[in-house]
This record gives C-alpha cells, structure tokens and sequence, in this order.
C-alpha cells in the first residue's frame, strides 16, 4: 500500500515537471516571438529615419552645389560687366562677346536708339531727322497693313535702320492672354514684315518690356519661345520718359537720355514713334547731338554684336 501511494506521488511529482518544462518552452517561444516582432517594426522605423536623413542630406548637397554655381556665375558676371550701373542693377546684361570682340571698340560707347509702336503718323520726320544726322536706329514695330505704313516699313530697311518687332495688335490683353496668342501674334507680324519688306525680323521687344506685369503667361515661357524660335529680345536700360500720356517737354527727353547716358558702355534708349508724341520727334536733334558730343560715343542700329539688355533673365 505504502509501495503505491509512494508510485504515486512519484507520477504526480513527473507530471509537475512536465508541465514546468512545458509552460517554460511555451513562453520561451513566446517571449521569442514577441522580441522578433517588436525589433522588426524598430528596424523598419529605423529603415525610414535613414532614407529621410539621406534624403535630406542630398537635398542639401544639391542646394550647396546650386549656391557653388550661383556664386561662379555671380563672379564671371561681375567680370564681364566691368561696369555697375545704378538703374539696373538688378537687370540680367547678357553680353555677346563685347569683351573678347574687337578691341577697338573696347573704348567706344555704343548707344542705341529704339522707337517703339511704329509706323506713325511721325514716323517720316524721324527718320528724316536720322537720315540727317547720319544715324541708324532700331524700330520694334507693330502691324499696320495700309498703304501709307507699308512705304514706312520699307524707308526703315531701304534707310538702313534695324526693323524689329514689338507685337501685331500690341493688345496685351491678348498677346499675353497664353504662349498660343503670343506666338500667333508674333508671327502673323514676323510674316507680314516679310511680305512687306523682304526682311525676316528676329529681335523682339516685349510690349512692357520682359519685366511687365501684366502678362497671364509666365514671361520665361515666351523668352524659352523666342529662344526656340531663334529670335532674341531687348529690353532697354534707359527711358525717354515718353511713354507717359501727359505733356513731357522735349528738353525733359532729352535730360532723361542724356543724366546716366556716362555710366554705361552700352545703352539701350527707348524712345517711341507715335503720333501724339511730337515731344519726341522735337528733342530727336538735340538728342543726337548731345550723343555724339561724347568722348568716343558711337550710335548703331541692334545688331547680333548689340549686348543684350534684359530686364529678367532667359532661364
Ligand atoms: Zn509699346
């Protein structure tokens, strides 16, 4: 009796173990189990943090690249133009090889003189007045397809002066209205130039100049275009003044050309050619006699030599 109660206890002693051993292995696995889990989701935050913190590293590294470039450009810019200029400091001057071009031109200022919104009921007396003087200028005109502008078209290129192109309609609220309007304007204009004189216009002058603020389409849009196109665009770095709709004396005009004309080695004047500015026409003479009493001061008509002027840069 003693024998079995004592297999017994023996049994129940061996079951107890097993059980320990098994309850052991069971949360031994799970705790296992539970580790593997909580250090996979930690890898996988951590994966993340690293793909950020490289992410933000060659963002960095561009953005440092980006400001290496800047500042090279900064510095060749400043030594192309060895010149500063108050008015338009913060204007983009593209030079076209005027420093490496013809040495003797190096010391001469070239001055340019651009009518804008021809042909006009003026536009005869100004060129009557050049044709003078002797004086080539540069007329970014608009379309008017009668007769008695067709002739003046004509005399601009017959006379040697620089035909170039303002807009057709010089309606800005519908040149600039989408890249489409414009470039339809543009050409429509580009066309019948030709047909009228045999000249195909590249130069453009952005009614407003690149830096108005009207245009609905971003202004590099239309620059990018013109580029396509192969066609450049002037803006100016000095004004007349004579654009205003009120009276503006002829002295006035001139005084305006004339105050900060000293300062540049390349001035783009503009001027306009409509029928109610005759304060223009009237301070033409004076004005060219001004130019010319500079020390080695020449006026040309816009060539592909001519620097360009440019309000906003092409990128
Ligand atoms: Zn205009």
């Amino acid at each position: 009796m003693a024998q079995t109660d004592a297999v017994k206890r023996d049994r129940r002693r061996r079951r107890r173990l097993r059980l320990l051993i098994f309850a052991t292995l069971f949360f031994s696995t799970l705790i296992l189990m539970i580790a593997c889990v909580v250090m996979g989701i930690r890898l996988h935050t951590v994966k993340g943090e690293l793909r950020e913190a490289q992410a933000a590293l060659s963002d960095r590294t561009a953005v440092t690249d980006q400001a290496e470039r800047a500042s090279r450009q900064a510095a060749e810019d400043t030594e192309a133009s060895l010149y500063t200029v108050s008015e338009v400091d913060e204007y983009e001057r593209v030079g076209i090889g005027d420093m490496e071009s013809g040495e003797e031109d190096a010391a001469a200022r070239k001055v340019y003189l651009t009518f804008d919104d021809g042909p006009s009921g003026n536009t005869g007396r100004i060129l009557d007045i050049l044709a003078e003087y002797d004086v080539k200028a540069t007329f970014f005109v608009v379309g008017k397809e009668e007769e008695e502008y067709r002739v003046l078209y004509k005399r601009i290129v017959d006379e040697g002066h620089t035909l170039a192109m303002h807009s057709y309609s010089h309606r800005y609220n519908e040149i600039y209205q989408s890249l489409e309007s414009f470039s339809t304007d543009l050409s429509r204009l580009q066309e019948f130039l030709y047909d009228t004189t045999g000249v195909w216009c590249r130069y453009v002058r952005f009614p407003g100049g690149s830096s108005n603020t009207v245009s609905k389409v971003d202004m590099h849009e239309l620059i990018g275009y013109l580029d396509d196109q192969d066609m450049s665009y002037f803006d100016w770095n000095i004004s007349s003044g004579d654009a205003t709709s009120g009276y503006i004396s002829p002295d006035t005009i001139i005084r305006n050309c004339t105050a900060k004309l000293g300062e540049y080695d390349e001035a783009i004047i503009l001027l306009h050619d409509a029928s109610e500015k005759d304060s223009t026409v009237e301070a033409l003479p004076g004005l060219i006699e001004a130019i010319l009493a500079m020390d080695d001061t020449k006026i040309l008509p816009i060539t592909e030599d001519t620097e360009r002027i440019h309000h906003i840069s092409n990128e």
